[in-house]
């Protein structure tokens, strides 16, 4: 089988490697799309380097069909099912893992990173995954609408822990395919007034036609106009989802009070200073969060979205490349062009 070997910063070779043996209760999926990430790009580039070990194959956004498995599937699992994977494998004895915050277990596997990802033709899964649930069956699904399950369910999280999904109003900076993804999620939740900020007035329309009723390019007078479009409330709840740390102070006075921010970007490294004025921040009881990855539940909820068709997504893969061009998938990815880009190695 084909695998994208990612050997250290910049140095990737498509390579011929041996079908894993499955050990009892493992099974083999064949990867029927993956999806290049700003984080791949990121570990391509060598910029991120947690939980990053060389050599390693990429791909934590997949879906394929279990065509093997040595012994019993998970209940509700058989052969040939299309399953989206969640890609994280949480301890279960840490402080995280016990306070039910698995996603950022500080022990954690995940797909991609520890466990080989989906740049590949078939992904070996290790049995403690099958037995966890981390294969989601989504029957009937594009494989390719399967495999944005996990970013979807990223943005869920994010939105949940600023209790997005109960607010009026909330500001998204940041219309790239996170962005857009957080924009469509609220919408289908139903938030009604949704504002979006971005320099690009092509995702700008992207992000109308995803459920913004407010679209603004950043600038001096953006949090003026976001006030305006609430009536002078502020918005209850902004998510950063653009790696700029000065993304945020600029929308200070378009927040209302009691607000929550999510900084759901990954920032470079070196540049990730927030500067918040702290009175603002103290007078108003504004909550400032991050949030990483999600957790199997969102996951879940976010491809049942997918599966009825409440939640559609096939337009936010615009290229879809051949494992053969891994390399350029990801250049593609960085330039920024497509909203995602995604990775096949079926003709
Ligand atoms: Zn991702
Ligand atoms: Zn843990």
């Amino acid at each position: 089988m084909k695998q994208a070997i990612l050997n250290g910063p910049l140095d990737m070779s498509i390579k011929e490697q041996p079908i894993p043996r499955l050990k009892p209760g493992d099974c083999l999926l064949r990867v029927e799309s993956a999806l290049v990430c700003g984080t791949d790009v990121r570990i391509f580039e060598g910029k991120k380097k947690k939980n990053v070990t060389y050599p390693t194959v990429m791909g934590h956004e997949f879906s394929g069909t279990i065509v093997e498995c040595n012994g019993p599937l998970a209940p509700g699992l058989t052969v040939d099912d299309l399953v989206a994977v969640y890609p994280i494998v949480p301890c279960g004895r840490c402080t995280a893992c016990i306070r039910g915050r698995s996603n950022i277990c500080r022990n954690r596997q995940a797909f991609g990173y520890q466990i080989p990802g989906g740049f590949a033709e078939y992904v070996h899964v290790p049995a403690a995954a099958a037995r966890a649930g981390n294969l989601v069956k989504v029957n009937g699904v594009h494989p390719t609408s399967a495999s944005i399950i996990e970013p979807l369910a990223c943005a869920y999280n994010g939105l949940k822990l600023i209790d997005a999904p109960a607010a009026h109003s909330l500001l998204v900076v940041g219309c790239g395919p996170l962005g857009l993804m957080h924009i469509r999620l609220a919408s289908t939740l139903g938030v009604e007034r949704i504002v979006a900020v971005d320099p690009s007035p092509q995702r700008l329309a992207v992000a109308a036609k995803s459920g913004a009723q407010c679209t603004l390019a950043p600038g001096d007078t953006a949090a003026r106009e976001i006030l305006e479009f609430t009536r002078g409330d502020g918005v209850e709840a902004m998510v950063v989802a653009v790696g700029r740390a000065d993304a945020f102070e600029p929308y200070l006075d378009a927040l209302s009070p009691g607000a929550k921010v999510n900084l759901f970007a990954g920032f470079p490294t070196g540049e990730d200073v927030l500067a918040v004025p702290a009175n603002e921040v103290h007078y108003n009881e504004y909550s400032i969060v991050g949030s990483s990855s999600c957790h199997l539940s969102d996951f879940e909820f976010v491809a049942s979205l997918v599966t009825d068709g409440v939640l559609q997504v096939e337009d936010l893969i615009t290229t879809i490349m051949a494992i053969d061009e891994t390399e350029a998938a990801i250049e593609a990815a960085k330039a920024g062009h497509d909203l995602r880009v995604g990775i096949t190695a079926r003709s």
